[in-house]
């Protein structure tokens, strides 16, 4: 009928484009908030990297290790493999930033952070866990290779004489080490502990040790 087909023309189908209108424009809006959202999941990644990684070196800070560690032992628990951590720390820190100044130290810090990563390799992870003191991870790693491992470091460590700008006196730089291999159900600040027992024991047999 007529009158049907004109309210039709009046009512329905000016509605319709709207709600067409509506539906496009929502389309667009649904397009941006997920671009949006991927650019706010980039920039989180982004955060806690940062919020894991010390700034002075680019390893792992603290936060950083705790997660690996946690990772570790459950990956050791479940699959019944062992792995060993060797906490680092240089001796006599103090005097070395009292003798070339804090600028000198903290390439010291640099310089050992880049040390500890050419010594390791493949799943082994390292981290800066304090203000000189750095650890090593060592996945599927037993006592005995630990201990090879940071013997070998702490050699090499010995063995190189660190040259300064403007500087006659050369410097000499040793560290000390405390080992400890993960015992399967403890508690990973348990095995940290151990490690760092291990540790003082190094400083105290005269340092430049392993223990
Ligand atoms: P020990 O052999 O017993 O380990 O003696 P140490 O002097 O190494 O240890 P101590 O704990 O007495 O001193 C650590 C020093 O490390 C003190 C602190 O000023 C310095 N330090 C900590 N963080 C930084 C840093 O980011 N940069 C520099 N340059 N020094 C730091
Ligand atoms: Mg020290
Ligand atoms: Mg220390």
């Amino acid at each position: 009928p007529i009158d049907l087909q004109e309210r039709l023309k009046e009512k329905l189908l000016p509605a319709m484009t709207n709600i067409l209108d509506d539906t496009s424009k929502l389309q667009t809006q649904v397009t941006s908030s997920a671009t949006e959202i991927t650019q706010l999941k980039n920039e989180l990644e982004r955060a806690k990297q940062v919020a894991n990684t010390d700034e002075l070196t680019g390893i792992p800070n603290r936060r950083g290790f705790n997660i690996i560690i946690k990772k570790l032992a459950e990956t050791a628990k479940k699959e019944h493999t062992p792995f060993s951590i060797i906490l680092v720390d240089i001796d006599f820190f103090k005097s070395i930033n009292d003798k070339f100044g804090h600028l000198i130290g903290d390439s010291v810090l640099r310089y050992l952070a880049k040390q500890l990563d050419s010594e390791t390799k493949g799943k082994d992870s390292i981290a800066r866990i304090g203000g000189e003191e750095f650890i090593i991870l060592l996945p599927q790693t037993e006592y005995d290779n630990a201990l090879k491992l940071a013997d070998s470091l702490r050699k090499k460590v010995a063995a190189f004489t660190l040259k300064v700008k403007d500087q006659d006196k050369p410097l000499k730089l040793t560290i000390s080490a405390g080992i400890a291999t993960y015992q399967v159900g403890e508690e990973t600040d348990k095995l940290v502990e151990r490690a760092d027992k291990a540790l003082y024991q190094a400083k105290k047999n005269g340092r430049n040790k392993v223990c």
